[in-house]
This record gives C-alpha cells, structure tokens and sequence, in this order.
C-alpha cells in the first residue's frame, strides 16, 4: 500500500493510504454491463489498479441475506475500504432492507456528495454553464429511521442532530471546496423555525466558517434557497446541508442541470468510501448494451480522485468530456443537434478510453492536479469539547387524552391537582401550539398532549420526574413519553411553544 501526504486543515502533513485495491460490485440490471465498460476504461488509465470482485444485490437477496450483502464481502471491504458499486435491485415487498442505507451506516460514509452540472448543448438543460457540488450530512437527521405512534392519531419522528456529526459535514464540505478550487460555501437550513436542530447546523457552519476566510460563505433558509437552486444556479456552488434537505435538493439540482442520468454519487466515511452512479438499475433495458455507462463513470472519477489518483481522474473526465463533444452519445442522449452517432455501452467505453489523453475543445477541462488527495484526512483533527453544565428545570410529559370534547382548561385542573408540591405546571400545548392557559378556541386540537411542569424553585431533582409520572398515573393520566428540561450553561436547551 501506497501512502503520500496531504495537509490536514492545521497544515500538519498527514499520511494518506493510497488503496491500490478498490473492491467492485457489478449490481443488477444494466449493473454488469456498464460497470464492465467502466473498468475497461480504468484500466486502460490505471493498469496497476486491482479490482477485487464483491458480491451484493439481487444474488445476495436470494441467497436469503435480507440485507443484500453476504458476509464475505463485509471481509473484502473491511480490508479494501473503497467500493465502486453498480445500480442494485431492491427486492419488492417486506423484510428486504436498503443496501445503501445499510452500507451508509455500517461503515460510517457520513458525507454524500453530488457534482450537478451541465452539459449544454450536448444534454438539454435549464442552466447552461451549471456547476454545483451539493455535501448532503448521510446519516443524522430524521433517517435514523426512529419513529412511533404515540396515540389513535399520532406518529412521530425523531430529528437528530448532533454537534460532531454538522462539524463533520460542514469542515468536509469546506474542505472539498478548497481542494477543488472552488469560491464559496453555502449551508440551507430551517432555523428559523428548528431552532435547536437546524439552528445547531447553522451555528457550526458560521465556526467552521471563520477558519476559511479564504471562502465565501452564505445562509440560506432552505425554501428559498432550493427555489434559487432550480431558476438561479449559478449563484451557488458548494452547498452543505442537513440529509432530507440535501437528498431533496440534490435531485432538483441535478435535474435542472438536465443530467440526472449521468450524476455521480460519493458516499464518504473517515474509514471507507462508496462510489456509484445515482440512476438505478434499469431492469427495461438490461443485457441490451444501450445503457449509458456515464453516471458510473464519473463515479469513479471522483473515486480515483479520493484515492489520490488525480492524474488518472483528470485523463478519464477530460477524455468523457472529448466524447461528449465529438457527438459519440449513447441511445439516451442521442439527438439531432449535437449527436453524430449512437453507440452502444461497450463501444461508447472504448470511445472514451480511446480519447485518453486528449482535451475537450468546447466544453471546459477538468484539471484536479492542485487538488489535495483525501480531504476527509482533515476531519481527524477535531479537538475535544469541555462538555457543559446542565442543569434539569423542568419536564414535558406528553399524554394521549381524549376526554371532556379535548378541553384543555379540564386537562389542567387535573394535571394540577395531580402534581407534587415544588412543581407548577407551565403550559399545555397540542401539535406545538399553545392550547393551556389562554388558548385560542380555534385551535385544532388532537389527542396527543404535550404538558410542561418546571421546577417552582428552578431546579428539578431527577427523581422528582418518576414521581410526577407516578402520580400522573394514579390520576388516571398514563404518561407516553417525557422529555427533560435542562439548561446548558443556563442557556435553555429547548424550545419555547408556538405563543408561549
Ligand atoms: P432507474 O434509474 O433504474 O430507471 C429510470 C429510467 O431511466 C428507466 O427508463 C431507465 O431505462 C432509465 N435509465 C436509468 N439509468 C440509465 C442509463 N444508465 N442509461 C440509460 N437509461 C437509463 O429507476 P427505477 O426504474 O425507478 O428503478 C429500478 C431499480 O433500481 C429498482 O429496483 C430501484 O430500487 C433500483 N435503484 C437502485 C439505486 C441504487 O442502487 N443506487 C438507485 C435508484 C434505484
């Protein structure tokens, strides 16, 4: 194994394992043929790099593995941490999990990054000259997957976000952007109305920030910024947010740059990486060799590009884009305008492979040689966070009440007569609103109660909360869960409800 050095966000030299093995899972469907035409071209520019086979997808689902993935290629990756992985099939009906989201959050690839970027004239686009990268955050926020229903009428579902998770994401996003020669950063949020949650991203990307003079940076509220995203691209070009924002807007960007067929995906993880195009398998054109192998291709663009071959990465995408330009389109991009002829996956690889060393005349060259190899090496760094004081004030019980027509006013008498001394009850609200003291009577009003006691003197001993719970209990009113109140060096470490 290779190592070589690259500068972590200190300027310290860090050494960078260079794999010189990539393991590779052809897929399903079109899979096979077009992950072929890619390795053709990556051997033609890497003769050295070895491709260790690995098998997950459909073969995997019927050899009874419900997660797609058999054990020995938990092995393979374990000891050749990049995968190049083709399109997977994913089984119709019950029990049969997600290859990516198992792959995501077992080996860690907290970071998914999508270049969107045009192609005009040779693909149609809304944006000619569109060029945006989007870091989406690949494992917090509400895709932990954590969901409940509390009552006849309520289901939830957690939101989380965590401090070193937004510092990962943000300082990757930052970083790519540095060593990809780019201007500016911008992160979306919501915090405007997610203050804790969102406005914790928000807060770590103006930090982060401030350690990249050399960058602009920008905010933008998430509604607006993704309605800019589809009718003013240009004004953006890295973007990092939160994961439901990211996966949404990476598909509006990647459409309006009218190359959702040939978009590239990385999944990056301190420990591993996984490169993939971002179409799936396309069971309707499987074994007809017409599937455009492009998305795939430009996955492994960036995955040489992660593991340091930045000459090879250049070669290949510079040689794409020749392809491109000379009108050698495959079935999908075939058009009047530009194509000159329609070829088929293999002989489009061999197009490319054999324009290796040669520049696109029209549209602009990649030059990756001044990007440093690994940016995810400068994420190792973080220094460790005195951990705050916390103090417990208060508790929310929430409580599934249908009873007295939902009248608020009844639900507090008995709160009230049921809780202990030291404890007042502070407010009532149904779906975040305030509904108890002063009400609005138009207030929609559900069967899933939020009941906030604090602490009369301030603070609240822990075991005061099981003994509210128990008198609650005793009063007929069974709480369904609690969330403690704490101040974090007194700042309040939760939200204050709608009309508060
Ligand atoms: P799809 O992306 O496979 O196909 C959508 C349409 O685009 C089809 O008409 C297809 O022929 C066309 N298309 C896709 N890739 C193409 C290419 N390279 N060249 C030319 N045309 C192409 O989406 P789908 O039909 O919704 O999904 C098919 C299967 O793929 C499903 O089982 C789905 O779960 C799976 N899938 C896998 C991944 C992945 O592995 N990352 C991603 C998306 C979907």
């Amino acid at each position: 194994m290779n190592a070589q050095l690259s500068p972590t966000h200190h300027g310290t030299p860090a050494a960078v394992p260079t794999p010189r093995t990539i393991a590779v899972a052809h897929g399903d469907g079109i899979g096979p043929e077009i992950m072929d035409a890619v390795l053709h071209v990556l051997r033609c520019a890497v003769p050295d790099l070895r491709i260790q086979p690995v098998v997950m997808g459909e073969a995997a689902y019927r050899s009874g593995h419900m997660n797609g993935i058999l054990p020995q290629t938990w092995d393979a990756l374990a000891q050749h941490p990049v995968l190049l992985k083709g399109p997977m099939t994913t089984p119709q009906g019950g029990g049969y999990k997600s290859i990516n989201v198992t792959l995501r959050k077992t080996l860690g690839l907290f970071a998914n990054v999508r270049p969107c970027v045009a192609y005009h004239p040779y693909v149609d686009t809304l944006h000619p000259g569109m060029d945006v990268v989007i870091v989406r955050e690949n494992e917090e926020d509400t895709y932990g997957g954590i969901e409940h229903r509390q009552t006849d009428e309520v289901v939830q579902c957690l939101k989380l976000i965590t401090r070193p998770g937004c510092e990962r994401i943000v300082r990757y996003a930052f970083e790519y952007a540095l060593a990809h020669g780019r201007r500016k950063v911008t992160c979306m949020t919501k915090d405007n109305i997610m203050k804790l949650t969102d406005g914790l991203f928000h807060r770590v990307f103006d930090e982060i920030a401030a350690e990249y003079p050399q960058l602009e940076t920008e905010h933008r509220i998430i509604d607006i910024g993704a309605a800019r995203m589809a009718s003013r691209p240009r004004d953006y070009d890295v973007v990092v947010t939160p994961n439901l924002y990211g996966d949404i807007l990476s598909d509006i960007a990647a459409e309006v740059a009218g190359s959702i067929g040939l978009a590239p995906s990385a999944n990056i993880g301190l420990h591993g990486a996984m490169f993939e195009a971002v179409h799936g398998s396309a069971p309707d054109i499987a074994g007809k060799n017409i599937a455009n192998p492009s998305g795939l291709l430009l996955a492994a663009v960036q995955m040489l590009l992660h593991i340091g071959e930045t000459d090879a990465a250049r070669t290949i995408h510079n040689a794409w884009l020749r392809t491109l330009e000379e009108g050698l389109h495959t079935h999908d991009l075939f058009n009047e305008r530009t194509s000159r002829r329609c070829l088929g996956t293999r002989e489009f690889a061999h197009a490319v492979a054999e324009r290796l060393g040669q520049m696109p005349q029209h549209l602009p060259a990649v030059d990756y040689r001044q990007a440093p190899a690994t940016p995810v090496q400068a994420l190792q760094d973080a220094a460790p966070r005195a951990r705050q004081d916390k103090v417990l004030e208060g508790v929310d019980v929430f409580l599934d009440w249908d009873e007295a027509h939902r009248d608020p006013n009844v639900l507090a008498q008995r709160l009230q007569a049921a809780a202990q001394d030291g404890l007042r009850l502070a407010v009532i609200t149904n779906r975040g609103v305030k509904v108890w003291p002063d009400g609005h009577p138009n207030t929609f009003r559900t069967d899933h109660w939020r009941c906030r006691f604090k602490a009369v003197e301030g603070t609240l001993a822990p075991a005061q909360v099981p003994e509210l719970l128990t008198r609650l209990l005793d009063h007929g009113l069974p709480a369904i869960k609690t969330e403690n109140l704490y101040r974090f060096d007194g700042q309040p470490g939760y939200s204050v409800a709608q009309g508060e």
